[in-house]
């Protein structure tokens, strides 16, 4: 091809640089692309670039944490993510990739907390909640600032038109709407129960935040006192002064007969009351075989307190102190406390072991603090109950039933286990954390929170009147526990207002046969058992009522609401989407609301459909607007570290909130690791930060080393090596298309193909471009997407540059096939590298973008193998290589002798190219068959059909000096190996690795050798 003027007719310059500079090329495209608008389905709808009723193709993008640049981590979701949305807008879908940030409540405090002790030596409470929380906020905008941009640098096509960040205004209305919608489905309740408390965050965590360290502890095995009749062993001896109990197993000959026995003893100066239980779950092979129950401190001990009714007795607070009334260990701390029980032990002779274990601490994921088991009031999720909008079934079940159903289907497959056995041992999830920073739980107390603790007592709708009426009694099928004098908050239970309180003057407990149901002071009277039994199950329709059910009857003295109380807070909860005005109860207006906030999971969890504008696009059950154009969405992208933490729960939000799956897919990538397979992280200083090597290599280099070598479910190497690679690969395709730019006649922009006189390699490259088309797809629709680029990269650079370019030279007048072929790889390689290929296009001469040029079809007809290209490029690549066997000087030119069989036609039709395409060929002779010529170089290939010799190749004198040269070197370094091999010491001294390989190499020697030799 003869290179033509500097310009050519539609005005594309044809001189580019022979290196392509990412810096000057990025920032501009991305600018482009954004101001196109094609980001946004809607603009792309209008614009025709898709039908409007195109399949729907969205994904929300897992929100990164505010607390921090993105690191590598990210940056491969980004690449993913950004892979399938290009690809898939390129395929004419209606897509759509939502983008966004979370608060992440417990983490942005931490990270601020940290702060503030390090620079100004202040903690949160020093500085107060409102200037705590205005230095988060300028923290977060920070940060926020920093993320988007970092977004933006990777090339990420995201419609910032929907950007959502969790702690926004629609984002808080939408969860308050959850919240108060949870909460009237009776799924969120406030309850006592044991947490996982973090003495230094201050707050609850979820099982799943909590953190294990292997550590060396200490096992104490002890009496507690002279009294009591037998050891314990712990390892946390603090805690047993909030002992109630102590657990032996039924079956255990040694105790049996102490089941069931109180004990009142002194526990090194704290008295204690010690019933003695029994439960199967005791092992009476470790330690003594009894266990001394905490139910304050441990989440088995508290279920045996539950079913024992054991007293509970608060040992340790939230400052992880020992509490008041526990004499000299009050206020100390956890393990000063333990030194001085141990200490006491030891004086009273009552330690009777002490040894050491391995034991798994748990620790706060954040900070690393022990955790301490806490009793505690908190908000919880039931995942057990069942929801009549669930069919009857509870959220645990309806998120196994999705994933079992394969309603939702898990990329790689093997993690649908790991979320069933997870899901399977879901306990309620605690979402009330003790921070200052997040969503303020939308709960409010009249008169303050503490009065939650105080009693309460329902009544139907249609009974409350008749206690202003004057009823005086009431008849429970339930043990309420009051005690006489105790004041009672009563309640409408269907509208759940309070309306006074009642102060109780009689307890009694007996059963349904026994009420006298003739007693006026109940108000209504029966006429007969059956009838109060009537109504008795209509009251309680979840319960069986028999004559013989137990019954508890409570009477009091009734009193409405009144103006003192109506100052005071008179204990109403109200539980709203709005901040109320004043109470519904009693009218007033002292009003607190709950300090706590939601767990940061609650508002990432109902992600999918709080940035699609839910609730106000979800009325009557019906989705509208973005809500319905792209829920569910297609696939949730993110690390298979938040399977358990996040994808769970939005699992079970979306059940609840729309009745329908937040997507279909879930695709979990591994994480990416260093150069020797750790795990990246700021104290290692392995890290790398995407935005140094763009800066170095270019986001397409860095994009293609996150997503080349990288499968589902599995941990990625990333290193600056590899990164650098890849940089050389986009070069190489800058200089491939900077060839065929600056060589081409035809104009630039025309794709189409001159069908005639196609050659042998011109059939032969289309077809491989068809058939690479249609794997390409393929692998992208089965997220296999590392294949997908290997193919392409393999056809790029050996198939089309190594090949057919050079065939191109020889053959000549290729433009159309060249820009064809090149058209089609810049539209593949699009949404694995975007810039470079944008930049491409351009250069091109095109006026509109590549990322909205429609995917291409495969061109099945021509996928045919083209076996005769095949042939000649074995004759040439074996040409090649026996050249190079033979060290054959690069420049010589010999004569090759083919014989060819029945292939001698086809062979010398593509003569020129065995000529031509370095295998410096002089003189070249085809026939059918011939004598065996001895030594000369001699190749057969395809199965010996054709035999090639290369005739004069081989220089005999030098050869003859070279293998002469080569003896002698062999034979020199084999004798100094097996004197070294004789040597005793050497033998006995150096390591058996390193005697192996010497005698492996001096095998391997003596064998070349012989070859040499004969
Ligand atoms: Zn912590
Ligand atoms: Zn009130």
């Amino acid at each position: 091809m003869e290179k033509k003027n500097n310009e050519i007719s539609n005005g594309v310059k044809k001189d580019l640089p022979k290196a392509y500079t990412p810096e000057e090329y990025e920032d501009k495209i991305y600018e482009k692309w954004e101001k196109s608008g094609y980001f946004n389905p809607d603009i792309c709808v209008r614009q025709g670039i898709c039908k409007k009723d195109a399949k729907p193709f969205s994904i929300v993008l897992p929100p990164p944490n505010i607390t921090d640049k993105l690191h590598l981590g990210h940056g491969s979701t980004l690449a993913i993510e950004d892979l399938l949305i290009r690809y898939h807008r390129m395929k004419g879908d209606r897509t759509l990739w939502l983008p966004g940030t979370d608060h992440a409540a417990i983490a942005t405090q931490n990270v601020v907390e940290r702060r503030l002790l390090e620079e100004e030596k202040l903690t949160r409470h020093d500085l107060g909640k409102e200037k705590f929380l205005k230095k988060v906020w300028d923290f977060v905008r920070i940060t926020q600032a920093t993320i988007l941009k970092q977004t933006r640098k990777m090339g990420a096509s995201l419609d910032w038109s929907r950007q959502a960040f969790t702690l926004d205004e629609p984002r808080k209305k939408a969860v308050r709407k959850m919240f108060v919608d949870m909460y009237k489905e009776g799924i969120i309740y406030r309850g006592e129960r044991i947490v996982n408390w973090c003495p230094r965050c201050h707050s609850t965590l979820a099982d799943d935040e909590v953190s294990y360290k292997e550590q060396k502890a200490k096992l104490y095995t002890f009496k507690y006192s002279r009294d009591f009749p037998f050891a314990i062993a712990t390892t946390r001896p603090e805690t047993k002064l909030g002992d109630t109990a102590v657990a032996v197993n039924p079956r255990d000959k040694r105790y049996k007969k102490y089941i069931g026995k109180e004990f009142k003893i002194d526990f090194v100066g704290v008295p204690l009351k010690l019933k003695i239980i029994a439960d199967r779950n005791v092992d009476m092979k470790f330690g003594t075989g009894t266990v001394g129950v905490t139910p304050a401190h441990s989440m088995v001990d508290w279920q045996m307190a539950e079913t024992n009714k054991l007293p509970i007795v608060k040992v340790i607070n939230e400052d992880g102190k020992i509490n008041n009334n526990f004499g000299k260990y009050s206020g100390k701390g956890v393990l000063a406390a333990r030194e001085m029980i141990v200490e006491e032990l030891k004086k009273q002779k009552l330690l009777e072991k002490e040894e050491e274990i391995d034991n798994n601490l748990s620790i706060c994921y954040r900070c690393g603090t022990p955790i301490e088991p806490l009793p505690s009031k908190q908000w919880f999720i039931a995942v057990d109950k069942k929801l009549k909008r669930l069919g009857n079934k509870s959220l645990k079940e309806k998120a196994i039933e999705v994933a079992k159903t394969g309603k939702i289907e898990f990329i790689p497959e093997g993690f649908t286990k790991k979320y069933l056995d997870w899901m399977e041992n879901l306990h309620d999830w605690c979402i009330s954390r003790q921070i200052w920073f997040g969503h303020q739980i939308p709960v409010w107390y009249c008169g303050g929170s503490e009065k939650f603790a105080q009693l309460k007592m329902g009544f139907h709708k249609d009974v409350a009147p008749q206690i202003f009426d004057g009823k005086t009694k009431t008849y429970r099928l339930r043990d309420h526990g009051f005690k006489i004098g105790d004041k009672v908050l009563f309640e409408n239970s269907q509208t759940k207002t309070l309306f006074g309180y009642g102060i109780i003057t009689e307890v009694e407990e007996t059963t349904v046969e026994k009420i006298n149901y003739k007693d006026s002071t109940h108000y209504i009277i029966y006429k007969s058992l059956k009838e109060l039994i009537k109504a008795l199950k209509l009251r309680n329709p979840e319960k069986t009522v028999t004559p013989k059910s137990k019954a508890y009857l409570y009477a009091y003295k009734f009193y409405p609401f009144t103006e003192k109380d109506a100052k005071d807070g008179c204990g109403q909860i109200m539980v709203s989407t709005e901040t109320p005005k004043k109470c519904p109860a009693c009218g007033g207006n002292n009003i607190e609301q709950d300090e706590d906030t939601l767990d940061t999971w609650f508002s990432s969890g109902i992600w999918t459909f709080s940035t699609l504008g839910w609730p106000d696009n979800f009325k009557n059950k019906k989705k509208s607007g973005d809500l319905a154009n792209y829920h569910p969405t297609q696939v949730l992208e993110t690390g298979y570290e938040i399977l358990t933490l996040w994808v769970s729960r939005m699992i079970m939000m979306s059940l609840f909130a729309l009745e329908e799956i937040p997507f279909e897919k879930v695709y979990l990538h591994g994480m990416i690791l260093d150069k020797h397979g750790k795990k990246m992280s700021k104290s290692r200083g392995n890290g790398i930060d995407p935005i140094d090597v763009i800066n170095k290599y270019g986001t397409d280099a860095v994009r293609l080393s996150l997503l080349i070598g990288n499968t589902p479910g599995n941990d990625t190497r990333v290193f600056e090596e590899k990164i650098a690679g890849y940089r050389n690969f986009t070069n190489k395709l800058w200089n491939i298309s900077r060839y065929i730019i600056t060589n081409c006649e035809s104009p630039i922009t025309n794709f189409k193909i001159d069908q005639k006189n196609l050659t042998a390699a011109d059939e032969w490259i289309l077809g491989k471009l068809a058939l690479l088309v249609k794997n390409v797809t393929k692998d992208l629709e089965n997220y296999q997407f590392s294949q997908a680029g290997e193919r392409l990269r393999d056809f790029t650079w050996d198939k089309f540059a190594d090949w057919y370019l050079e065939i191109a030279k020889i053959e000549g007048d290729k433009s159309d096939i060249l820009i064809y072929v090149l058209k089609n790889l810049l539209i593949l390689w699009h949404p694995f590298m975007p810039f470079v290929t944008e930049a491409i296009w351009k250069e091109m001469g095109n006026n509109n973008l590549l990322m909205v040029e429609p995917w291409p079809k495969a061109e099945l007809s021509r996928a045919v193998d083209a076996k005769e290209m095949s042939l000649i490029k074995d004759i040439i690549t074996s040409i090649r290589n026996a050249r190079a066997e033979n060290k054959v000087e690069p420049g010589k030119k010999v004569k090759a002798l083919i014989y060819a069989g029945h292939l001698k036609d086809l062979v010398e039709s593509q003569a020129e190219l065995i000529k031509g395409l370095r295998t410096g060929i002089g003189e070249l002779e085809i026939k059918e068959k011939g004598p065996e010529i001895k030594k000369e170089i001699h190749i057969t290939i395809d199965s010996s059909i054709v035999e090639i010799y290369l005739i004069g190749a081989i220089d005999k004198e030098k050869e003859k000096a070279r293998i002469k040269k080569e003896i002698a070197n062999l034979e020199k370094m084999i004798s100094a190996t097996e004197k070294k091999l004789k040597n005793k010491e050497f033998i006995t001294k150096a390591p058996k690795e390193i005697v192996k390989k010497e005698e492996e190499k001096l095998k391997s020697w003596r064998e070349a050798l012989k070859k040499l030799k004969g």
